[in-house]
């Protein structure tokens, strides 16, 4: 029997840096720069394992049962009292799930906000997987205008007035996936002005936010958030463990009731035992100095990262200056041409992603690369560079 796929199914295409991932099995040379995985040195892999026997130990019953789709009591305390203290975000009005990954948190928002054919709002270059989600769960994307201080407030507008059907913004504020840009604060200011005119809710999408190694930290937008218009999106993937799945969605009391509804459908709950993990993590560590560890790893591939770029790069590319985060942006000069120098790359056995896999308009592919900095090895990154210089001399003469 042949199955008939679904409109869904057909439009969603193999994401780009699974391809490229594909090309890196069973070749030993081959140095991959497109992978998004968290430094796996930074796993805090000994506290992690006490935290999963305690557990065991002390709750078995509640680590084997079903649990509230909410999310675990003790973790969502947990989670609340450090928003509170650390992003100093007002829980007046607000609530917080426990998500399957930050991941689940970006089907839960449309699927809570959006009817079949509604825009969401999003940089003209961001996340696959986000793009991806808010596409299967039956929206339109409507990209936005960027510069080097991310979203264009004024182009927001504009896209906002041309979509009455957009039902909210996607914003990646601090070390964004792919550029590795981050929003100053003046521009989050202007950027929630205009929300707050059209009453178009923000998702605020901050995995990275604790990845910082120079520079100050901006305040959230949810931080600023008069209105309660935001839901703010946090994950434990790229500071404890990315395979724990473990995230949470903190936003407006009455959109959380709708999101646990939602997740009710979708996964019924986050694996108990994995937020048990979390929260004994959490509770029997020093979270400041574990974090102060993982963002001196990031910062030293990053140093290194940059300073391969400088040496190696042909000096009509340009690239971001990323202040935390895993990813940095190339942009070649207008006459390269960047689908033949990717496949020259692979044949050189070396994964650069294209701003093709990130674009929220097919007409606009982008001139561009994404490259990680974090999965590699010191010694990859030297390699793999050098392997892109060359590339660069070749394409940009
Ligand atoms: N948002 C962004 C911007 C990401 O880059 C990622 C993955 N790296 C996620 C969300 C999802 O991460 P996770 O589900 O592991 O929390």
């Amino acid at each position: 029997m042949n199955f008939e796929f679904s409109r869904r199914a057909n439009n969603s295409a193999i994401s780009l840096i699974r391809v490229i991932s594909q090309k890196a099995v069973g070749n030993p040379d081959f140095i991959s720069f497109a992978i998004g995985n968290p430094a796996s040195d930074g796993f805090p892999v000994e506290g992690l394992n006490q935290a999963s026997q305690k557990a065991f130990k002390e709750n078995p019953i509640e680590t084997l049962q079903y649990g509230a789709t909410i999310g675990v009591p003790a973790l969502r305390e947990k989670i609340l009292q450090m928003l509170k203290e650390k992003k100093y975000m007002t829980l007046e009005g607000n609530d917080v799930i426990v998500t399957t990954g930050s991941q689940s948190g970006l089907s839960i928002m449309p699927l809570v906000l959006c009817n079949d054919g509604d825009a969401v709002i999003c940089d003209e270059f961001s996340f696959t997987s986000a793009l991806n989600a808010f596409k299967g769960c039956g929206a339109n994307l409507v990209g936005v205008k960027m510069d080097g201080d991310g979203m264009s407030p004024a182009d927001l507008e504009e896209k906002i007035k041309a979509n009455p059907n957009a039902k909210f913004i996607y914003l990646i504020p601090n070390f964004h996936n792919p550029m590795g840009i981050t929003i100053p604060f003046e521009r989050r200011k202007k950027l929630y002005e205009v929300a707050v005119k059209y009453n178009m809710p923000i998702y605020e999408d901050d995995p990275y936010g604790e990845l910082i190694f120079r520079g100050d930290p901006q305040p959230t937008f949810k931080s600023i958030d008069t209105e309660n218009i935001v839901v703010y999106a946090g994950s434990f993937s790229k500071t404890l463990a990315a395979g724990l799945r473990v995230g949470f969605l903190f936003g407006p009391s009455a959109f959380i009731g709708k999101a646990t509804a939602a997740k009710g459908f979708l996964d019924s709950q986050t694996a108990i035992l994995n937020q048990l993990i979390v929260y004994n993590f959490l509770k029997d560590n020093d979270y400041e100095s574990h974090i102060a560890k993982v963002q001196k790893i990031y910062k030293a591939k990053n140093e290194h990262m940059l300073a391969c770029l400088d040496k190696y790069m042909h000096p009509d590319c340009k690239r971001t200056n990323p202040n935390g985060g895993m990813f940095v942006w190339i942009t070649m000069p207008d006459h390269v041409d960047c689908e033949a120098m990717f496949e020259d790359g692979l044949k050189m056995n070396l994964g650069i992603v294209p701003s093709r896999g990130f674009t929220t308009d097919c007409n606009n592919p982008g001139k561009s690369f994404r490259i990680n900095y974090s999965a590699p090895t010191l010694e990859k990154i030297s390699e793999g560079i050098k392997r892109f210089g060359k590339l660069t001399y070749k394409y940009c003469k």
